[in-house]
């Protein structure tokens, strides 16, 4: 019987344990923290032998192949020693792709990926087809394979779960961007990263497409090195020569494989970072053979993800919105450009290595103040107090926002979009994010 050992025992890896008892190997989890109860009821329902706070080396080197989460980096000293003794190590999403030949829609990028995949499957579920949601976004493929399978996957891949593909064949791949992220799991190297973004291509035939924003100068660069067989769907923010989707004159426009057109101002979405999520979901779903009045539906109707440019509430005149979500420069780069008012921005936490420089002008044209929001907000004050604004230096969301109230002016706007992880004063983005709007909440 082949022996696979899993690590990490979260939702992929619980998935995971699940789809590769039922295809009949021998099945190990292991956990260096604490399970979730969750995950434990998962594996020990179905009798799978699991350990946590530790990792039993004898078991897992007798392996034939590992299964590792996307969270565990390369430099772990089991990795190391896996690596050393040649066994080979996949993502949970590679193993589920070995199981089904139901059609995959993946969608990958530094920024918008929860967006667009949240929105395909909103077209896709209200046009009346068989999807599963999976990926990144929080639900694993191998358990859905496994348990309830689905025509269509949406799935949400992360550079981390990409860097674990070798065979998986994506029938429609989505790069929306790739902007410097995550850089210390690549050894500070772009090209690192930008390589493991490209692999969203890897194992695809002149049957499949591949949609991305050719307006990006870094995917541009990329595509000459790879030999991609999939037929290509770039897009722009306005038409240019070659673009497949694009606005124009206030319309938003695919050319094809059906000719799509929809008023621009009619996409639930807003802000220009989210025209390329909307044309992107468009194009995947106008390739997959959606109506056009479904695909219309489908992107007018779309509700938003929660933490992404989410309003929260009109406090004195002042509109308060939650973009917890932005942990790189680049996505409150966008936050920004989609403000209509001048804004007082909450920034701060832990930086990964960010280059304000890219935000500078933004910072200067939109705010009229600034909340820093860290355990350390050093950085900050060095790049932003010569800015000439108001600045406020917090370490607690409660005092945030309290400096957010005092500052902002009827008319403005107060944006929750930190350029960093959340890891330093908060759980994660999600608790910043519930922090931010039950206080905002409480006192509209
Ligand atoms: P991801 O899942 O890739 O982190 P999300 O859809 O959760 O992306 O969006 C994260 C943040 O990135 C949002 O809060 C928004 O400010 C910004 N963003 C969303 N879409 C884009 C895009 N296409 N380009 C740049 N920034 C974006």
């Amino acid at each position: 019987m082949k022996r696979i050992a899993i690590l990490g025992a979260g939702e992929s890896g619980a998935g995971a344990a699940v789809l590769a008892q039922k295809e009949g190997f021998s099945v190990f989890v292991s956990d260096m923290s604490e399970i979730a109860d969750k995950y434990k009821k998962i594996l020990d329902s179905h009798n799978i032998e699991w350990e946590e706070g530790h990792h039993t080396e004898d078991k897992i080197l007798n392996a034939d192949e590992i299964i590792k989460s996307p969270g565990i980096p390369k430099e772990a000293p089991i990795i190391q020693k896996i690596t050393a003794k040649g066994i080979g190590i996949i993502s949970e999403i590679e193993f589920a792709g070995r199981y089904t030949d139901s059609k995959m829609i993946c969608i990958t990028g530094s920024n918008g990926k929860t967006t667009t995949t949240s929105l395909i499957y909103h077209i896709f579920k209200n046009a009346g087809y068989d999807v599963g949601l999976a990926g990144n976004i929080g639900n694993s493929l191998a358990l859905q394979v496994a348990k309830n399978p689905h025509e269509y996957y949406i799935i949400e891949l992360s550079s981390f779960q990409l860097d674990n593909m070798y065979d998986f064949r994506a029938n429609i791949a989505i790069l929306l961007n790739i902007t410097p992220d995550h850089l210390d799991r690549y050894d500070n190297c772009m090209q690192n990263y930008a390589d493991a973004k490209m692999r969203i291509t890897q194992n695809q035939t002149p049957e499949d497409a591949f949609i991305y924003w050719s307006g990006d100068p870094l995917i541009r660069k990329e595509l000459d090195k790879y030999d991609i067989k999939a037929k290509r769907y770039p897009f722009t923010e306005q038409k240019e020569t070659g673009s497949i989707g694009y606005t124009d004159n206030g319309m938003y426009t695919i050319k094809e494989p059906a000719l799509f057109e929809m008023r621009q101002d009619a996409l639930s979405l807003t802000g220009k970072h989210n025209i390329y999520n909307s044309l992107a979901a468009g194009m995947a779903a106008n390739i997959s053979g959606i109506g056009k009045e479904d695909i219309k539906r489908g992107l007018s109707t779309f509700p938003g993800v929660e933490h992404r440019l989410e309003h929260v509430a009109e406090v004195n005149g002042v509109t308060y919105i939650n973009d917890s979500k932005a942990t790189n420069v680049d996505a409150c780069w966008y936050a920004l450009e989609s403000v209509k008012t001048k804004a007082i921005l909450i920034i701060g936490g832990k930086d990964k290595g960010n280059d304000y420089n890219e935000i500078k002008e933004l910072v200067k044209e939109k705010c009229s103040g600034l909340v820093y929001l860290g355990a350390d907000n050093t950085k900050l004050h060095d790049f932003f107090d010569s800015f000439g604004l108001p600045v406020r230096d917090t370490h607690s969301m409660k005092d945030c926002v309290m400096a957010c109230h005092e500052m902002a002016k009827p008319g403005e706007t107060v944006l929750l979009s930190p350029c960093c992880a959340s890891f330093d004063l908060f759980k994660n983005m999600e608790d910043r994010g519930e922090q931010f709007k039950t206080i905002v909440k409480s006192m509209a």
